[in-house]
């Protein structure tokens, strides 16, 4: 729903119109309109008044010349009754005086009291109006006779001249009464007497018409093109006679006093209000222009914003790892540095501790990535509830965690940080319903002592954990000076082993053992041996981790596996036709689905039966990955091939898999022999097993057995087969061929060197 809009907002939202500009245009239109209108009509009153003025001073002046020359026949008429015997030349030559005097008039006359005219001046022309009667109507008699009577002008009136024309006739009497000897009588024209008494000027700028009772009696300048709206009428005050002026102005005379202003007032109003709406439209252009700005700057920061929020999300993404919700590596690269550059001014030590999960890849092949991944989280929470200001913990990717420990001041704050770390794996993790134990291990190294920089401390925190991998899991170490050396030549190792396998350099070396019982050799176990060019023969230790890791060491058992089964094959039909074979086989090896087919692949073709081969498979194989291994060695067993529990007794306490699985042998690792004589614990443990195993029904090897002391206390607990040096280190076949012919190899003459 709209809110309502202000009163503000209605005002500008007003003004925005468009409308608007046409709205100002309007009302200078109509001001202008008013305006013009206005100055009109004052201009048209000025211009009444004008020419009421005008009319005024003609019939003044109309009197006064009337009455000037009505006076001059009444003075005429006084001088006929001052002689009355005036002869006819003398009162002809004053007439001629008078009309010269008097322009007005066209024409004097003497009437007598019977109104007959008898002299008439000047004669030429006026010839017809002697003895003319000018009581030619009843009203003109009575007229003339009160004139006779009263002695008082008597004026015609406009009428038809004798003479022709309209004009007046001014008649004075001589004598009143009985007395009366007629009249002089002044005739003259209208035309005449209106241009004679009226300026000229006025002439041409006016059509004059002239009343008489009510009706035009004569009208000068008729055909002069007027403007009737300005006539004006005026009464002409004249004895006897009733006259009316009536002055129309001409169009031209109109025009003159016509003002130009209200045309101007109006132009300039007009002008004014298109200029103030052009304004107005201009000012809404630049409104509404603003307007689109002021939005567009409005959508510009919204977005800015977005933007900024995309980015704050994009930068924590940057840093963090999705998976574990941990600092990615990257990130904590960068801050290890920054840590670097501040433990360097405080003059303190800063730890990088490398943290990689024991058997995490063999879980993640067998149980799923889905598997990995939830445990990777658990761990990732586990480790997370370490940090603190002043540690920070990190995912490096694959199965490795990264922590920084900083304000380190002596090595017990990284030891203390050590067992912290070592109690996250302490209880188990539960992962998809199932609680699966883990552990760490753990590469260290401190700066500035084992690296200046963050990448240097990397390296050979990775270098210190690849140590500790080799010594055994779950356990920690510290760079020291001379791992680089190592970790050199093992990158190299890695390198070279490569092409070792095409080569041809791994050679199989045999151990053979002896039984207790009746002192006879019937198994020998295949230790592989690689022949490097350039390093001489190397133990399995040297490349067996770093092939585990590589994952090449699939290939290599197979290599050991084909190697064996064709020495099985050469011995067959030889004096050496009893000799069992057994393998090394790592956890590895077993993850690889196809290892049984290989197996019984090369004993076929081979032609070598399958109870002459053995493989040596170390305890925690058979804790981790309980299900497929079972069955891997289930498979195994059932084609006949000798199963064997390498280095028994070390880590685990779980004995309850040897009834599940189908064990055939079990070694005692070397750790327990080497003192078995000298340690109570490691007597008892030792006789434990034995006793263990037979019970299970299984026979038991004694490893690393280098004295008589150790062959006495192993005959004496009925162990059934020893291995080590006291019988034969491990020897190329024919050489062990040779010392089994030669019957060296018994408790007394130890082979090998
Ligand atoms: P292992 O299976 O426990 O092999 C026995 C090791 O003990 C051998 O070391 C052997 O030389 C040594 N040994 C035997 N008797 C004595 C003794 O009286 N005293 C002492 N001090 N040592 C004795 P080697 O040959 O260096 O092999 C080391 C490990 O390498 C083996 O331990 C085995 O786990 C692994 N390995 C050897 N060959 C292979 C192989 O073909 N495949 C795999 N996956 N691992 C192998
Ligand atoms: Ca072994
Ligand atoms: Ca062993």
């Amino acid at each position: 729903m709209d809110k309502p809009a202000s009163a503000p907002t209605l005002f500008v939202r007003g003004l925005l119109n468009p409308a608007f500009p046409a709205l100002i245009f309007l009302m200078f239109l109509a001001i202008a309109l008013g305006l013009q209108y206005g100055i009109e009509k004052q201009d048209r009153s000025q211009i009444h008044t004008n020419l009421n003025n005008k009319a005024e001073s003609m019939a003044n002046r109309l009197e006064r010349e009337f009455m000037v020359h009505a006076d001059a026949i009444s003075r005429m008429a006084k001088r006929f009754e001052a002689e009355p015997e005036m002869p006819r030349e003398v009162w002809e030559r004053d007439a001629r005086n008078y009309l010269s005097d008097f322009g007005v008039y066209q024409a004097v006359e003497w009437i007598d009291r019977n109104f007959i005219v008898r002299w008439i001046e000047p004669f030429e022309g006026n010839e017809d109006a002697v003895g003319y009667n000018v009581a030619f109507s009843p009203e003109r008699q009575a007229s003339l006779e009160e004139a006779q009577t009263t002695g008082n002008l008597d004026i015609s009136g406009v009428i038809d001249l004798k003479q022709g024309g309209r004009g007046i006739v001014i008649y004075a009497p001589i004598f009143k009464g009985d007395a009366n000897n007629g009249f002089v009588a002044g005739v003259f024209q209208m035309g005449t007497l209106a241009r004679e008494l009226l300026t000229s000027n006025a002439l041409e700028s006016f059509r004059i018409n002239i009343g008489e009772g009510g009706e035009s009696a004569y009208e000068l300048n008729s055909s002069t093109d007027t403007d009737p709206e300005f006539s004006h009428t005026v009464d002409i005050e004249l004895p006897t006679i009733d006259w009316t002026l009536t002055v129309t102005p001409s169009v031209s005379w109109v025009e003159e006093q016509q003002s130009r202003w209200p045309f101007v007032t109006f132009i300039v109003m007009l002008f004014m209000g298109l200029l103030t709406s052009l304004t107005t439209l201009l000012v809404q252009l630049i409104l509404k222009r603003n307007q689109a700005l002021l939005k567009t700057r409005r959508e510009l920061d919204a977005e800015i914003s977005q933007r900024q929020a995309v980015q704050q999300d994009l930068a924590r993404l940057e840093t963090t790892d999705t998976l574990t919700g941990l600092a990615n590596r990257r990130f904590f690269m960068e801050d290890l540095a920054h840590t670097l550059s501040i433990a360097d001014r405080q003059m303190r030590q800063a730890a990088l501790v490398m943290i990689d999960l024991d058997r995490f890849q063999t879980l993640n092949d067998s149980l799923g990535h889905q598997f990995g991944d939830e445990l990777l989280i658990k761990v990732a929470q586990r480790l997370n509830g370490l940090s603190d200001e002043r540690v920070m913990v990190a995912y490096s990717g694959g199965d490795e965690f990264m922590v920084c420990q900083q304000h380190v001041d002596d090595i017990d704050d990284v030891i203390h940080l050590l067992g912290q770390i070592k109690q996250c794996f302490e209880e188990p993790f539960l992962v998809q319903g199932e609680e699966h134990g883990i552990t760490a291990t753990m590469g260290v190294a401190v700066y500035p002592q084992s690296g200046l920089d963050a990448d240097t401390l990397l390296r050979n925190a990775d270098v210190a954990l690849y140590r500790a991998k080799e010594q055994g899991r779950n356990t920690y170490q510290f760079y020291t000076e001379g791992m680089q050396e190592r970790e050199v030549k093992r990158l190299e190792l890695d390198k070279d082993l490569n092409h070792a396998l095409a080569n041809d350099e791994f050679v199989l070396y045999f151990q053979p053992q002896l039984d207790l019982n009746d002192s006879s050799i019937n198994s020998v176990e295949a230790l592989i041996r690689w022949q490097h060019p350039r390093r001489g023969l190397l133990p399995p230790v040297d490349f067996i981790p770093l092939a585990e890791e590589s994952g090449r060491i699939t290939d290599i058992g197979r290599w050991v596996v084909m190697a064996a089964c064709r020495q099985l094959a050469k011995w067959q039909n030889g004096p050496y036709a009893n000799l069992r074979i057994a393998v090394n086989l790592s956890g590895r090896e077993l993850d690889d689905e196809s290892i049984v087919e290989h197996i019984q692949e090369a004993l076929e073709a081979n032609g070598v039966s399958a109870d002459r081969l053995e493989v040596e498979l170390t305890e925690e194989i058979f804790i981790q990955n309980i299900e497929h291994n079972l069955n891997q060695l289930t498979k195994l067993h059932k084609l006949g091939v000798h199963l064997a529990i390498d280095d028994f007794g070390v880590g685990y306490s779980s004995l309850g898999y040897l009834r599940d699985f189908p064990v055939d042998l079990l070694k005692i690792d070397r750790s327990f022999i080497t003192e078995v004589t000298r340690r109570h614990d490691d007597a008892v443990i030792t006789r434990a097993v034995i006793n263990l195993a037979h019970n299970l029904g299984i026979q038991v090897v004694a490893e690393g057995v280098e004295t008589p002391e150790q062959l006495n206390f192993l005959k004496n607990h009925r162990c059934d087969l020893i291995q080590g040096y006291l019988i034969s280190r491990p020897i190329p076949a024919a050489e062990l061929e040779k010392a089994l012919s030669a019957g060296l190899l018994n408790v007394d003459t130890p082979v090998g060197s």
